[in-house]
């Protein structure tokens, strides 16, 4: 038996396929009239396409937004925002582009309505990680939370494979370290195991084809849910890695995620031996560590720090700064053991 305390989201969560049509509405129903529309840089047309849809409501529109939320861009977009006198923030893209939303919502108070775009699954956590003068630093607010998400099926159905596959490990991750948690608790735990079942499931079928609409519905299920996991409970050591290899050495979030986490859970497993059990069961193995990397490698997702750009010559800083402000961890966080598990992920080998 173990104590703990929850804390379920107030975030409304509308579902389905074309709900973006459901925006406009979104927004009215939260008593909002003068929107921001915060669209990815990359998502072409899909902006204009959200700014039709709220039609008079759609005040202004800002196309900057930059992966780890630089607080140069959310002053450029804050500056618009003021202009604009808008109540609200609509955001359709990635975890960049959320971010962002959720920057001016902690700053201003407005209320953010999201249509994610991938799994990064940040949409339902209070959690904003920002980045001034190369220092990536963390907070965690209830005013960070979006009041509304719209995921939309439609919307993740051109992602290409490589960011569907990495982004589905970015959130598979939160699932993973919220079973060792130290507040885990019975609803999380049944939140996380169904993330990784529907992910791994969706994972091995969306080469066969990308835009099938049953698996990318269970994809963005899965960042949902994951995504609520990383909103409730406590991340251990492979969100302080990738934090740590993003921030300071400028890795790419998703990659990062999806070559770290074999190893994290494989350096975990001894200490959480019971959750590396259960992960097993929702993935069909009795090797965790090894059955997520072989995914990495059965959908071509990148398996080193290496192809990502981290120097071998790196790593003994990479160790340092990890193991410099000790946190929760199943198993203890040693120089030494960092060090050993940051060269296994360099190098891209599977965990044994
Ligand atoms: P991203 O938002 O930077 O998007 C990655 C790339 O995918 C971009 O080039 C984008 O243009 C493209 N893209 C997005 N959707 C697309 C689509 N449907 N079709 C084609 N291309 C598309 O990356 P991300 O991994 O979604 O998010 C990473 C960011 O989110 C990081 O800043 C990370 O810190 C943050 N994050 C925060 C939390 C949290 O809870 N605070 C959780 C997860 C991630």
């Amino acid at each position: 038996m173990s104590d703990f305390r929850y804390t379920a989201g107030p975030t409304r969560v509308v579902f389905g396929s074309h709900t973006l049509a459901d925006v406009r509405p979104e927004v009215e129903r939260l008593g909002r009239t003068r929107v921001l529309v915060l669209a990815d840089p990359g998502l072409g047309t899909l902006g204009d396409r959200v700014r039709e849809a709220l039609g008079a409501l759609a005040v202004g529109r800002f196309d900057g937004a930059a992966m780890h939320t630089p607080v140069a861009v959310t002053e450029q977009a804050l500056a618009l925002l003021r202009e604009v006198g808008a109540d609200c923030v609509v955001a359709v893209g990635g975890g960049s582009t959320t971010g962002l939303a959720k920057a001016l919502a902690v700053r201003t108070g407005v209320d953010q309505v999201i249509l994610p775009t991938t799994y990064a699954g940040s949409e339902v956590t209070p959690v904003l990680g920002e980045t001034d003068g190369g220092i990536k630093t963390t907070r965690s607010s209830p005013d960070i939370l979006p009041e509304t998400v719209i995921y939309d099926v439609e919307l993740s159905r051109g992602l290409p494979l490589g960011i569907t596959a990495t982004s589905a490990i970015n959130a598979m991750a939160h699932a993973v370290e919220a079973l060792y948690a130290p507040d885990s608790n019975p609803v999380t735990d049944r939140l996380a195991l169904e993330a990784i079942e529907r992910i791994a499931r969706a994972l091995s079928r969306v080469r066969v084809d990308p835009t099938d609409a049953d698996v990318r519905a269970d994809l963005l299920t899965g960042a949902w849910l994951a995504g609520t996991c990383l909103g409730a409970v406590g991340m251990g050591l492979h969100h302080k890695l990738c934090h740590t290899l993003g921030g300071a050495f400028g890795l790419p979030h998703s990659p990062t995620h999806a070559v770290v986490l074999p190893h994290a859970l494989a350096y975990n497993a001894p200490h959480a031996q019971d959750a590396v059990r259960r992960i097993g069961e929702a993935l069909g193995t009795t090797d965790a560590p090894a059955a997520i990397h072989d995914l990495l490698v059965e959908t071509g997702a990148p398996t080193s720090l290496r192809e990502l750009g981290l120097a071998e010559s790196d790593l003994a800083r990479a160790a340092e700064l990890a193991a410099a402000k000790p946190y929760p961890n199943p198993a203890p966080l040693t120089e030494d053991g960092l060090a050993g598990l940051l060269r296994a992920a360099w190098a891209g080998e599977r965990p044994t």
